[in-house]
């Protein structure tokens, strides 16, 4: 501050050799100001600096392979709508694999079919018509377009396949469709069953063909059985993938992200969002554990908010039933749990399964040729025109 008096005071001031003397420190520090900004970029946005006060900041190199593991179609643009649309700007490529239709939500269903219990087919069409809306999003995102990819897993029952349903020969069923394969034409392998063992191959097989740079996916401590599940999943097939690679091999770097949690995010609980916190930071919540885990956030754009509003506005079936819901996750910031090595490398002992051989297991399941190779076929591109 350079007076603080009365105009008189701040006449005298100007009128003393002092003045000058600060007058031209003044010229000179706005001078340099302008020059380092004209050098090294303007200054982060606000809602980043508040985001990487508390975490660090997320790097993209050019030419990332990023890979988006979500367990139900909305859940890639909720938590990674961002990171996507950041890759595809670096010249980065992108794939996203949704490992359930979304055909269990019966409440969703019942209130579109206005029956008490819907037959399967309406459980099978509900999941066909969220396929689609999936297509939309990834459209919505990247002008370029976006690989898409559908397993086709039982939604609501991912975490049984962990345990009671690993082995193919006792393979889960899905409560709502009836199924213990994958029942769409769009799936990427129909002859998968509803096993823990299928589910890791698929996503190792995937990670062979893709070989990612980074691997996003929902939190293995997300609220939601399915998402805590698909969360160690990714970190097993991605453990699979690397023992199958030669020891130098570099790890891509694994991002978590969180989308259910008790009271989170803010405001997701009222009738409608309020239009202000969009510019908010949407960070971590404080009892989320830390696991030693770094964090990152990565501060959108305006332009990648509004694709993002944009892709998420493509699930309507959602957003009929939750659209405050959705609309809490079009923050400014998106942040993730940085997953270490150790991480992946200690979900079968987490699981309890053998550790011993896990690789060739999963290794020599992930090399069966696909058996709908369409699903890989440039049909499989959703190119938006
Ligand atoms: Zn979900």
């Amino acid at each position: 501050m350079f007076y603080t008096g009365t105009t008189s005071g701040r006449d005298r001031l100007s009128s003393s050799p002092r003045c000058d003397l600060v007058r031209v420190k003044f010229i000179v520090f706005c001078l340099l100001s302008i020059l380092v900004i004209s050098i090294f970029g303007p200054l982060e946005p606000h809602a980043s600096a508040l985001s990487n006060a508390a975490h660090g900041s997320l790097t993209i190199n050019r030419g990332e392979r990023l890979l988006v593991i979500a367990p139900h179609p909305d859940d890639e643009t909720l938590g990674a709508a961002g990171l996507v649309q950041r890759v595809v700007a670096h010249g980065g490529t992108v794939r996203t694999v949704v490992v359930t239709a979304g055909d269990g939500f019966v409440e969703a269903v019942r209130q579109s079919t206005g029956q008490l219990a819907p037959r399967p087919s309406a459980f099978l069409s509900y999941g066909q018509r969220r396929i689609g809306e999936a297509n939309a999003a990834a459209a919505a995102l990247s002008p370029r377009g976006i690989r898409l990819d559908v397993l086709g897993f039982p939604d609501g029952g991912l975490l049984p396949l962990l345990s009671a349903h690993w082995d193919r020969l006792h393979p889960g069923r899905s409560p709502t469709t009836g199924r213990t394969a994958p029942p769409y034409r769009r799936a990427l392998d129909r002859n998968l069953a509803y096993a823990g063992a299928d589910l890791r191959a698929g996503l190792m097989h995937v990670m062979r063909q893709f070989r990612p740079t980074m691997v996003a996916f929902t939190d293995p401590e997300d609220a939601h059985p399915d998402h805590h599940a698909v969360g160690l999943f990714a970190l097993l097939a991605t453990d699979d993938w690397m023992q199958s690679r030669r020891e130098s091999a570099s790890w891509p770097r694994m991002f978590a992200f969180l989308v259910h949690w008790k009271q989170w995010p803010p405001d997701s609980g009222e009738p409608s969002v309020p239009d202000h916190i969009v510019d908010e930071p949407l960070d971590l919540p404080a009892d989320l554990p830390l696991r030693d885990q770094e964090r990152a956030c990565l501060s959108l754009t305006d332009q990648e908010l509004g694709r993002k509003q944009k892709a998420l506005g493509e699930y309507r079936t959602q957003t009929a039933v939750m659209a405050p819901f959705l609309s809490s996750f079009v923050r400014r910031t998106e942040c993730f749990s940085v997953n270490t090595r150790q991480n992946a490398q200690d979900v079968d002992a987490q699981i309890g399964r053998p550790v011993g051989h896990r690789a060739r297991a999963a290794t020599l399941l992930a090399r069966r040729p696909l058996a709908h190779a369409g699903a890989l076929a440039p049909s499989a591109l959703h190119d938006a025109r």
